[in-house]
């Protein structure tokens, strides 16, 4: 059965030029409610073990830098079907390749600074989730 929570990122740059704002916003009229949230910057450590999945990959090491190059906001957010209804919204991981009117294509400037992390999977959704998130956080 489809899960109904997804996990999201709002990342350092989209947060920085002024976007959490319009993306929360679009997040909601998208039909999610938004079930815990918060603003915070991640140590090195933390955004290491969040992107353990890709330590092999050649953009690792960047990727990193950036996630801790400023604050963050994250989000649980709850629908029907909320990974795969999240992941259409947001849109491709190249924001060239996204679809027009998808968060990535709205707000993202590269490969790496695109906006937003969506979780890609119901059980990587709770890991991700319980990873930033109390319960007593989470509403
Ligand atoms: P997605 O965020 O769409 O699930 P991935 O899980 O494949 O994409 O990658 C995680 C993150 O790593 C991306 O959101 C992006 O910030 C970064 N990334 C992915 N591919 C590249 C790349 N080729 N060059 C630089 N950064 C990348
Ligand atoms: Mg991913």
């Amino acid at each position: 059965m489809a899960g109904k929570i997804t996990f999201t990122i709002i990342k350092p740059r989209a947060v920085s030029k002024g976007f959490a704002g319009p993306i929360l916003n679009k997040i909601s009229e998208s039909g999610f409610k938004i079930s815990a949230l918060k603003m915070l910057q991640l140590t090195r450590k933390e955004a290491e073990t969040f992107y353990e999945v890709h330590r092999e990959r050649p953009f690792y090491n960047e990727l990193v830098e950036f996630m801790i190059s400023g604050p963050i906001v994250v989000g649980i957010l709850e629908k029907e079907n909320a990974v795969e209804a999240y992941r259409r919204l947001i849109g491709a991981t190249d924001p060239a390749k996204a679809e027009e009117g998808t968060i990535r294509k709205l707000y993202a400037e590269s490969v790496q600074a695109n906006a937003v992390h969506g979780s890609d999977s119901d059980e990587n959704a709770a890991i991700e989730a319980a990873f930033f998130f109390a319960s007593s956080e989470r509403f």
